[in-house]
């Protein structure tokens, strides 16, 4: 599949399945070192997104268009840290897809410009156990695939990886920031909740454009 508006609805709604079959397991990690809220609080969040996307009358007509609902309806449905920071993600990165497909670059850009957002809302960096700690990884085996060469469904392939390991590797990372780290050094030996469901998101990204010739 070409990443078109009609992929990147595809997501979307992967996203929602994805998040309604992880939310147990989500908020569990949460229970571990936050609140427990983590896996409920996103699936109420795209719930409504899915929701939002049916009732739309006039279809979206670019992938920015998308990702702008999910930005707006995540900041109002979502309570909580993650609302507002997948919400400026979504936000970001709909501004830089403002396009009818992407290419190579363009999902470099779409996930640095996610990442940023996250960063810029948490004011957080990488080893501070937070999602950071998969987009960041995550942006980068965007931009060294894009760099070799490789397609845009490749280099979301390479972007989800990287997500999954970089959320692996929070497991003994301290919390820095956000509610685990009123834990301190309790804080590790868990994964943290939101590094485990940008993983889970960027893999939905990769799961749906998978199949199509990545040229
Ligand atoms: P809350 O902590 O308010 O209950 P959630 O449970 O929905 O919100 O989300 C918690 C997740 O948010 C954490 O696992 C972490 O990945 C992320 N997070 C929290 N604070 C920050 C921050 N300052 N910067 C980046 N990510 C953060
Ligand atoms: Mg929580």
């Amino acid at each position: 599949m070409g990443l078109d508006v009609a992929w990147a609805q595809a997501w979307v709604r992967r996203t929602a399945e994805v998040v309604a079959e992880h939310r147990l397991e989500l908020s569990e990690l949460d229970r571990q070192i936050g609140d427990g809220d983590h896996g409920e609080n996103l699936n109420r969040g795209f719930t409504a997104v899915v929701q939002r996307l049916d009732a739309l009358e006039t279809p979206p007509a670019q992938v920015g268009d998308v990702l702008k609902l999910v930005a707006t309806t995540l900041m109002s449905t979502v309570g909580g840290a993650a609302g507002p920071l997948y919400g400026t993600a979504y936000l970001r990165a709909a501004k830089v897809t403002g396009l009818d497909e992407l290419d190579a670059s363009a999902v470099v850009a779409m996930v640095e410009a996610g990442l940023e957002g996250i960063v810029a809302r948490g004011k957080a960096t990488t080893g501070e156990k937070t999602m950071v700690d998969a987009w960041s990884p995550a942006a980068a085996a965007a931009q060294s695939a894009a760099a070799s060469g490789a397609g845009a469904v490749e280099v979301l392939a390479a972007a989800a990886g990287a997500a999954e390991e970089g959320a692996v590797a929070t497991d003994p990372m301290v919390a820095t920031k956000g509610r685990a780290s009123y834990l301190g050094e309790r804080s590790a030996g868990h994964r943290d909740p939101g590094a485990a469901s940008s993983a889970l998101l960027l893999r939905a990204a990769a799961e749906t454009a998978g199949g199509s010739d990545p040229a």
